[in-house]
């Protein structure tokens, strides 16, 4: 007999936007999948309408797309198990939840929210005072009515959820990949509802329903799930199904280590800006690649030595088995240095073209030719690739605006810096051919003739062309700015310094 083939999926609420929690669960699932020769699944848990976010499901399916996770049955490509959004599956839902009905593993609750506020807040009393709390959460008053009762609430029209009759005694045990084994006595758990009154699931029905529909045979999900697997045993067990592998994955915490990485917190202490939406890691210029890896290792690591892994070895390599069974810290500085390496890895043209929209993103008119001869003086410069656009934005915009200080950074007299001007525009207007090398010889032998420094002669003039005391090598920059443009700058920084008399 050949062994099942794996399936699992990723199954997010489109309640707002893709987050480094959702996207480490999805990627476990994606290599998961692809390791084993199975199958990865996205499903839309999209049944709470209340939390329903209109922008979610297309940062969603955009971000997946990004980081280069393809689903192999889900939203736009269909599959055989399908339809993949909840919403869509309504009718199944209510089906299986009449089977338990009649089945007598489930009924009815026509408990009014006044009356479940009521006992919740004497059931808290009893707590404050020490009491007997017994079972916690709904005291089951509908799990008896009589026909007559039922009769009666049925007449006032009174629309019920449904509720699971959970085992009042024994207990429910399942394991977990990563957690062991875990018991949990019946008592301590609440006739949960799978049914609301407005004949929607609840996320604990939908969710078995469609694991087993799916024929998903592992979960790997967030850890923050577990408490809510006891239930699921108890649905698995009254449908007569069996539970998929559970695996739970760690938390992921803030740098610190000391909280949960949290999707409002966005300061560290010493107000560096955390990053938590996959959106925002695409805007910033994270490589999807970086991303990939650098996630991979939240939670997971092959051994001490190996931190970079393509997407094909992830896939040859990663396994279960070690992934971390405790919370492992999202260390933005360590994806920093991941992202700089991936830049520095790219080729030449591939990097100028992923730079493209981003400089366009940020307002500059760039053009890729500009970009890709830019390239080679940046591409060790940059961790992140909108770090680009300062370094080069000079390139793109019509007019500088001088800071006098800065002109004049080297201790530099307004009239030395003006005639180091004077005679690097004269030298460089006369250039037949205003190439790279033409440019730094006519200048070198303008700074020699001037008597200052190199280095007095050079910044002034890096200062008037690019309007940065920090710019990419120089005589690269103005060979990428052409002639006409550099000879006008230096004029316009020569009537700037005059200006300042
Ligand atoms: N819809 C749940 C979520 O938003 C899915 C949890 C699960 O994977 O079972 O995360």
């Amino acid at each position: 007999m050949t062994s099942q083939t794996v399936r699992v999926r990723f199954a997010p609420s489109p309640t707002g936007y893709l987050h480094l929690g959702g996207a480490r669960t999805a990627l476990y699932n994606y290599l998961f999948a692809r390791h084993e020769g199975g199958r990865f699944v996205l499903r839309i848990e999209d049944t709470d309408r209340t939390r329903y976010h209109p922008e979610a499901l297309p940062d969603l399916l955009m971000g997946l797309r990004w980081l280069g996770l393809w689903w192999d049955e889900g939203p736009e490509i269909g599959g055989e198990y399908g339809p993949y959004y909840q919403s869509d599956r309504v009718h199944l839902y209510r089906e299986y939840a009449e089977q338990l009905l009649r089945e007598g593993r489930a009924y009815r609750c026509y408990c009014s929210a006044e009356r479940l506020a009521s006992q919740r807040a004497r059931q808290r009393e009893d707590d404050d005072h020490g009491g007997a709390t017994g079972t916690p959460g709904y005291d089951r008053h509908c799990r008896y009515l009589t026909a007559k009762q039922i009769a009666d609430y049925e007449a006032q029209g009174i629309r019920p959820v449904i509720r699971l009759a959970v085992p009042l005694e024994g207990v429910t045990e399942f394991d977990d990949l990563l957690r062991g084994h875990i018991a949990v006595q019946n008592e301590q758990l609440d006739d949960l509802v799978l049914l609301k009154s407005d004949g929607f699931p609840t996320y604990h029905l939908a969710n078995v329903v469609d694991d087993h529909l799916m024929a998903i045979t592992h979960i790997l999900r967030g850890d923050e799930w577990l408490a809510s697997v006891p239930k699921h045993v108890l649905l698995y067990r009254a449908f007569g199904w069996e539970m998929p592998v559970q695996v739970h994955l760690p938390t992921i915490l803030d740098p610190s280590g000391k909280g949960k990485l949290s999707k409002r917190k966005k300061k560290t202490a010493d107000g560096k800006e955390l990053l938590t939406y996959i959106h925002e890691f695409r805007q910033k210029g994270y490589l999807p690649e970086a991303m990939v890896n650098f996630l991979a290792l939240v939670g997971w690591s092959y051994d001490a030595e190996h931190e970079f892994f393509g997407r094909d070895e992830l896939i040859r390599v990663f396994d279960l088995t070690r992934v971390s069974k405790s919370p492992g810290a999202f260390s933005y500085d360590k994806l920093d240095y991941m992202n700089a390496a991936y830049i520095r890895g790219l080729g030449q043209n591939d990097l100028a073209g992923r730079l493209l929209p981003i400089l366009r993103e940020s307002g500059l008119d760039a053009d890729i030719d500009s970009v890709l001869a830019f390239v080679p003086h940046i591409q060790e410069r940059i961790k992140v690739l909108s770090e680009a656009s300062e370094w080069i934005d000079f390139a793109y915009v019509d007019d500088l605006s001088y800071d006098a200080g800065e002109l004049l950074q080297k201790r530099l007299t307004p009239q030395q810096a003006a005639v180091a001007l004077e005679a690097a525009a004269a030298a460089l207007e006369a250039l037949p051919e205003y190439s790279e090398t033409a440019i730094e010889a006519a200048l070198r032998a303008q700074a020699e003739a001037s008597g200052l420094k190199a280095r007095e002669f050079f910044g002034a003039v890096r200062v008037a062309a690019t309007g940065k005391a920090v710019a990419p090598p120089l005589f690269g920059s103005l060979a990428i700015l052409g002639q006409a443009r550099t000879v006008r700058r230096l004029k316009a920084a020569i009537a700037a310094l005059a200006a300042l008399g």
